[in-house]
């Protein structure tokens, strides 16, 4: 398997230096499956490129870890697909750099610089998109070039194979990173290694950009090849190293394009002030997630009680390990409730509040779902006030690789134009005796507005029926 990666930063040839391997020579190291050979296929002041050549011995893996344990057969893809090989690979044979240690040229290791990172082939067995899912979130441009099952045969359809580019402006260290957790998660053969060490090697490799990756948590069960208790305890890691910057969760990571303040930040604090304006002092969060509002809202004492639902039973949990719900006092555990259900179907249990808070969570039901949900809080649990945030669809060209008409979320099933979520918040208000406030939430762009759109949504004491 190859792996190639190409700097045009001038002068090209620093890339030696940051991966401690000489442009001029030839070097081969051994690893616990195989060999690695390190060449440069081009070093020029213009262009390097650093080659790391991965062999493996399929035979031999076969004999130590015995058939059907990670090799079917001695006839398979190992050899060739970059995979959790090639990360054990890039973390032997590049280990400083991908630690982002130079003792030669400190002054580089957080430098962007223009990389290109090139794998001759890479299984992705959810096609293209998945490619694109994993690293188009973390900046990269992605070339993914499909090959045949059969050269003779097309109508044999694609194999699962691509060859892929990464292109970025980025620190090597970071390059090293993004491909050293995520491609034994494209790839989906068992690792030979994964035990409570690999927590820790993917949360240091993950810094930075884990935490707010909108696939986050399929490359973590992924990652860790789906054995929960190392999941659930990376997740809590990531979700605690998480909270201080305020990302997260469901961060759609899109959201936070360059903005100096994450775009979650800013909603939270929307939201919470609205909510404190209200008065409202029982608070319901619909479609609550991992719980980011909950914590903010228990923070002001003039709130007595938040209800928490989600229709996810992994993201309460989730909520009530980042909320510590278990060392919480009594008093301070009775002003929180988390319940699962969903808010398309009536449920008794949302009456009685003062407000609530469905913040990015109407783009993740189906269109014919938002009849039902308006009957179940406007129609039916009718709290004072109702908050509503979704992106604005307009603001999408602002990110890049959205100006495709793609959506920011994977989960989303739309995103509205400034005049479609008005147009819908005008109706409820009329069939519900609603007013509505409209607002953005980000750094407005010129025509386009800001990336979120705000409703606020207060009760005028009439219904559509007694009007
Ligand atoms: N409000 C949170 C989470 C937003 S992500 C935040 O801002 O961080 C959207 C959430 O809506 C997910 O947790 C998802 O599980 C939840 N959700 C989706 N459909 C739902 C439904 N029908 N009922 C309740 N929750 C739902």
């Amino acid at each position: 398997m190859l792996l190639t990666i190409t700097s045009s930063t001038k002068p090209a040839s620093d890339l030696g230096f940051l991966l401690h391997k000489h442009p001029a020579r030839v070097q081969e190291f051994s690893l616990p499956f195989g060999r690695g050979h390190v060449f440069y296929p081009r070093a020029s002041e213009e262009q390097t490129t650093a080659a790391l050549l991965v062999e493996i011995d399929p035979v031999s893996l076969v004999r130590r870890y015995g058939r059907g344990s990670i090799l079917n057969d001695y006839v398979n893809d190992r050899p060739f697909v970059a995979s959790s090989f090639m990360s054990v690979a890039i973390a032997r044979v590049f280990g400083s750099a991908l630690r982002g240690k130079s003792d030669e040229r400190s002054d580089l290791v957080d430098q962007p610089m223009s990389l290109t990172a090139r794998l001759a082939v890479v299984a992705s067995f959810h096609g293209e998109g998945a490619l694109r899912r994993l690293f188009e979130p973390i900046g990269y441009r992605v070339t993914a070039v499909a090959h045949p099952l059969n050269e003779r045969f097309a109508s044999w359809g694609e194999s699962p194979y691509y060859t892929l580019s990464l292109e970025a402006d980025v620190p090597l260290k970071e390059l090293l990173g993004h491909l050293y957790v995520l491609l034994p998660v494209l790839d989906g053969v068992k690792h030979y290694w994964v035990d409570e060490s690999e927590i820790d090697k993917l949360l240091r490799a993950g810094e930075g950009w884990l935490g707010a990756h909108p696939e986050r948590d399929t490359i973590v069960r992924r990652y860790l090849k789906s054995q929960r208790s190392l999941t659930d305890e990376a997740l809590d890691r990531l979700l605690a190293e998480d909270g201080s910057r305020g990302e997260g969760p469901t961060g759609d990571g899109a959201d936070d394009g360059d903005s100096p303040t994450p775009l979650n930040r800013l909603r939270m604090s929307a939201v919470v002030e609205q909510l404190a304006q209200a008065g409202a002092s029982r608070i319901l969060d619909v479609g609550c997630g991992e719980g980011r509002l909950i914590g903010e809202l228990l923070k002001d004492q003039s709130v007595t009680h938040v209800a928490g639902m989600d229709v996810s039973i992994a993201a309460l949990q989730r909520a009530a390990r980042r909320l510590k719900l278990d060392e919480m006092s009594h008093r301070q555990r009775d002003r929180v409730s988390l319940m699962q259900g969903s808010l398309t179907y009536r449920d008794r249990r949302l009456a009685g509040f003062d407000a609530a808070a469905v913040i990015e969570v109407i783009e993740h039901l189906d269109p014919w779902q938002l009849a039902p949900f308006e009957q179940v809080l406007f129609g039916d649990a009718r709290p004072g006030t109702v908050i509503v945030t979704t992106p604005n669809s307009e603001y999408n060209v602002e990110y890049n690789r959205l100006g495709d008409g793609s959506h920011r979320h994977l989960d989303h099933r739309f995103e509205w134009s400034r005049a479609e979520f008005s147009g819908w918040a005008q109706a409820i208000c009329h069939r519900h005796g609603y007013r509505v406030d409209l607002h953005g939430i980000g750094a407005e762009a010129p025509g386009l507005g800001s990336p979120t759109q705000m409703g606020v949504f207060r009760a005028d004491g009439t219904t559509a029926e007694s009007r």
